[in-house]
């Protein structure tokens, strides 16, 4: 079986509110990059990349950087020896990992079709078949989400992750004493600062945000304050999340030697792919910290080869927040969302990534890239 083209999108997709974290907002639409990899056999594989200018990188990179130097490379080579395809990709280009997952994800989408196995199958077998969801309590305007959150407790949601740092510490308390007040005690709060805080800071804030019993406080500094991770994951009753500081498996064992987190946040979109991110999640498990399934604002596409990881993965333990195609996009691309129920989402079955793409909603949200070349159809 034989590469022989690499169709890229440059999509901009609308979304329903305005997102305000720690380092950045986003409203109206996100970009992002879906391709579609076609082989001599017949059998494509799709892939999906999101990146965050205030986070890693931007989507025109992305698609910049799979047409100009990844096509080259993979194309008329066979597309399921997986790790020499990324290794050859990593020689290509230096760091780019939310491009090599998307390129990972649709070549792992062939393997799996190949084989008429889902994905989970191919890396090693299903541990869960579903994963607890996490929505992120992240809209400027508080009380839009305490009802949003209503609603998505009475259909059994139990997990909130609230975005805090993007404004001053007396109304990140006050965002948290009515999340409390409106929805009582019985949900899973956990606290996302998106490195907001100034390491000299940290500590006495988040002293006052522990009575709101979090199960964790995430990446509450930049991600180079190494040293302040480890001096908050120490002092703090509250485990302390890793998330901006941990994107590779080399800042993993970081983390680790240097104790500068209790939990380590794994995106695809961070490690590069859903094979380096068993490495992250080997390296936390040895150490005996837990993991987590975080996103940036990838779609049902890259939410649905993650939920293989993780279905594979007894160590990611602490669900995930895949909530971005169904409750944020105006319209994704997959021609039928993911189930998810009771404040779960289900991991697909079908073949490899187990999701069909609407080509017509991908055509629909298509923009000119000057510079690119997108394929036709
Ligand atoms: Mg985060």
């Amino acid at each position: 079986m034989k590469i022989q083209d690499i169709e890229l999108n440059l999509l901009e997709s609308p979304i329903r509110m305005k997102r305000s974290q720690g380092v950045g907002s986003i409203q109206a639409a996100i970009r992002r990059v879906v391709l579609r990899i076609r082989t001599d056999e017949g059998i494509d594989g799709v892939g999906e990349a999101q990146a965050w200018e205030v986070f890693s990188g931007t989507n025109e990179n992305v698609f910049h950087a799979i047409d100009r130097f990844l096509r080259p490379v993979l194309t008329g080579k066979d597309p399921r020896d997986v790790p020499a395809r990324m290794l050859e990709c990593d020689r290509a280009l230096v760091a780019n990992p939310e491009a090599k997952a998307a390129i990972e994800m649709a070549l792992l989408d062939i393997c799996g079709k190949a084989a008429q196995l889902p994905l989970h199958a191919l890396i090693g077998g299903r541990f869960r078949e579903r994963i607890p969801l996490s929505f992120s309590i992240a809209n400027p305007d508080i009380h839009a989400d305490i009802e949003l959150a209503r609603q998505m407790m009475a259909e059994g949601h139990r997990i909130f992750k609230v975005k805090t740092g993007f404004a001053t510490p007396a109304e990140d308390l006050r965002r948290l004493a009515l999340l409390r007040e409106h929805l009582g005690e019985d949900f899973d709060l956990r606290i996302d600062y998106n490195q907001g805080l100034k390491p000299h800071e940290a500590l006495r804030q988040l002293r006052q945000i522990e009575p709101f019993m979090p199960t964790f406080i995430e990446q509450p500094v930049p991600r180079d304050a190494i040293a302040a991770m480890s001096q908050l994951a120490a002092a703090l009753d509250t485990p302390v999340m890793a998330d901006e500081s941990v994107f590779s498996p080399a800042e993993a064992l970081r983390t680790v030697q240097e104790r500068a987190a209790d939990i380590i946040s794994i995106k695809l979109m961070k490690s590069g792919g859903i094979l380096p991110a068993m490495k992250v999640n080997a390296i936390a498990e040895a150490a005996g910290l837990p993991c987590y399934g975080g996103t940036l604002w990838e779609g049902g596409i890259a939410l649905a080869a993650a939920s293989h990881f993780i279905a594979a993965s007894p160590n990611v333990c602490l669900g995930c927040e895949f909530y971005m195609p169904r409750y944020v996009f105006v319209e994704d691309v997959l021609a039928q969302m993911t189930p998810a129920a009771a404040g779960h989402v289900q991991v697909p079955d079908g073949p490899g990534i187990g999701v069909e793409v609407d080509w017509k909603v991908v055509e629909r949200q298509r923009i000119a890239f000057a510079g690119g070349r997108h394929a036709a159809g």
